[in-house]
């Protein structure tokens, strides 16, 4: 969806100072800790300790799925807003299990770049691999913050090559640590100079940081003995030479990775990092329409809706729904033009996510996330404009590569049934099919456990038990074409058809072979395993 990777002198200040962004990594490598340090460094909180105590109390709030404490996964994602020095940071959590592919993808829609955490003992680990494959496929640009250090770790010129081999971007460092495991001291901030210390002592403090004249200032002596100091500048000097240096185009283009080198929990190399933030990810960026682009500087406000959360607060049956702007200078009570549905929506409770807690906010601008409760008309993919009849591209449905018949366990209840199909399919948590044949219903998911997370959720929100049964179907595709071809196929497959909680048609099956004599007999029709969500 983001077609120019250049940073724009010209943008209003307001919004040339926030950068959007995602974390990507493999589960224990940090991002946790690191989201914590973020919001400490950007003054939301007191002390990290607290977003935990924080986070926990919200999800008890929002305790909507016992399974993501139980199994430690963050099902659902959302966004964090926060201050540092003259920058405003949007974090947008990314869910971390592989199971949940579709929404991280959809999730990496509404950022300008992402960081990248990988563990420095483990290097790239496989969830790490396939979120990096996600932000490729955007060319989002990313950062490297290579974690742990303060632990047994990798040589650092191993993690950079395992780096570039295995993920075929050039990285180049902007710190590089000095020692390792329990002789690790600290940094050499490469970008501009400075020894950065670390403060074993207090978790919460930043380390000592020394501004000095280059590697060889005689200063670095009074920090560092001897035989690490000659190590590092040996190692500082082959870096520079084999590594490529730090060219800002190349890094907002995704061809270039600049790593940093810290500890989370120590709240080392954080700071450094947010810094880099500000200066190498990108500004707001220009967002692509059907019919044209749109820039973040437009005086009038733009945006489309990317995630949807249902059942934040069981005590409200309300949704949230994620918005990125696009464009423009939003205001509370603003009237937007809901452009599915043609109808205008007042926005007047706006949530602005700043650290743990949600705030109704009066400001937003281009590139900020907002959340806007709503009773289910906002579904993924929608647009809000001040009149205009946009629809932004990019956020694709993917056709669920497992199925399963859905039954209620209690028949008296199957009607509610319905009505929780349809709320996760608009979630974007499941696909929801309705076969023409028969009743009850087909649920596709992308993982297996996915299937679990729905029968608890739906258990645990409309208090209907549900069942999970083997479908005799295994496939699913949307079957496109004019609406005579269509028609004429689903008149002759009728026992294979179904449609998708939007009413299009679908064609289900167990066999490729189906999927290929479709092709073969009907050249008029077209399965896809891909829908532009409307
Ligand atoms: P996530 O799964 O990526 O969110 O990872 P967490 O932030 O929950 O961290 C996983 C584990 O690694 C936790 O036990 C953290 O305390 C620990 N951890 C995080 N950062 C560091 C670090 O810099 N050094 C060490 N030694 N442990 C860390």
């Amino acid at each position: 969806m983001l077609d120019q990777n250049t940073n724009r002198p010209e943008l209003p200040s307001e919004i040339a100072r926030r950068r959007t962004f995602a974390i990507i990594s493999h589960p224990d490598a940090g991002k946790t800790t690191l989201t914590e340090k973020f919001l400490l460094f950007g003054g939301a909180i007191q002390m990290a300790g607290q977003v935990r105590a924080k986070g926990e109390a919200r999800r008890t709030r929002s305790d909507f799925m016992q399974m993501e404490k139980d199994r430690g996964i963050s099902v659902s994602a959302s966004a964090m807003s926060f201050d540092f020095a003259k920058y405003r940071y949007n974090l947008v959590d990314t869910p971390g299990h592989s199971d949940f592919s579709e929404d991280t993808y959809r999730t990496l829609t509404a950022v300008d770049a992402a960081i990248m955490v990988i563990d420095g003992a483990k290097g790239v680990e496989s969830q790490t691999r396939k979120l990096f494959e996600v932000c490729r496929l955007r060319d989002l640009p990313i950062l490297t913050f290579c974690n742990k250090m303060d632990r047994e770790s990798r040589d650092t010129f191993d993690i950079i090559d395992e780096i570039q081999q295995n993920l075929a971007i050039d990285v180049t460092p902007a710190s590089w640590p000095i020692g390792v495991g329990s002789d690790f001291l600290g940094c050499y901030d490469l970008i501009n100079d400075r020894l950065e210390l670390m403060d074993r002592a207090d978790r919460n403090k930043r380390g000592e940081s020394v501004v000095l004249n280059g590697l060889d200032d005689p200063l670095m002596e009074k920090h560092i003995p001897a035989a690490q100091l000659e190590q590092l500048r040996e190692e500082v000097a082959m870096a520079r030479e084999l590594l490529p240096a730090l060219d800002p185009q190349s890094v907002l283009e995704g061809h270039l990775s600049p790593i940093w080198f810290g500890s989370a929990i120590n709240s080392f190399g954080v700071k450094e990092l947010m810094e880099g933030i500000a200066a190498y990810a990108p500004q707001p960026q220009i967002l692509r329409a059907e019919s044209r682009q749109v820039a973040p500087e437009e005086s009038k406000v733009t945006g489309f809706v990317f995630k949807v959360q249902a059942n934040m607060d069981p005590k409200h049956r309300d949704r949230v729904a994620f918005v990125r702007l696009a464009s423009g200078h939003f205001e509370r009570g603003m009237k937007l033009l809901h452009v599915r549905s043609k109808k205008q929506m007042a926005v007047a409770n706006p949530v602005l996510f700043l650290a743990a807690d949600r705030e109704v906010t009066e400001e937003a601008w281009a590139g900020d996330i907002i959340g806007i409760p709503n009773h289910g008309q906002l579904r993924i993919g929608d647009a809000l404009t001040e009149g205009e009849a946009l629809r932004f591209t990019g956020i694709p449905s993917f056709a669920p590569e497992l199925l399963q018949a859905c039954r209620a366990g209690d028949p008296l209840k199957a009607k509610h049934l319905d009505k929780a199909l349809l709320q996760f399919a608009e979630e974007g948590a499941a696909k929801v099919f309705k076969p023409a044949f028969g009743s009850g219903f087909v649920v596709g998911v992308v993982g297996q456990l996915q299937f679990e997370v729905l029968a608890s959720r739906i258990e645990m929100e409309y208090g209907l038990p549900v069942r999970f049964e083997p479908s005799q179907f295994t496939s699913a595709r949307w079957v496109q074409g004019s609406q005579a071809a269509v028609d004429a196929f689903a008149a002759a497959n009728k026992q294979h058809m179904a449609t998708d909680s939007d009413g299009d048609p679908v064609f289900m099956t167990r066999l490729q072979w189906d999927i290929d004599r479709v092709a073969r007999d009907y050249p008029d029709v077209k399965l896809t395993a891909t829908k532009e969500m409307l």
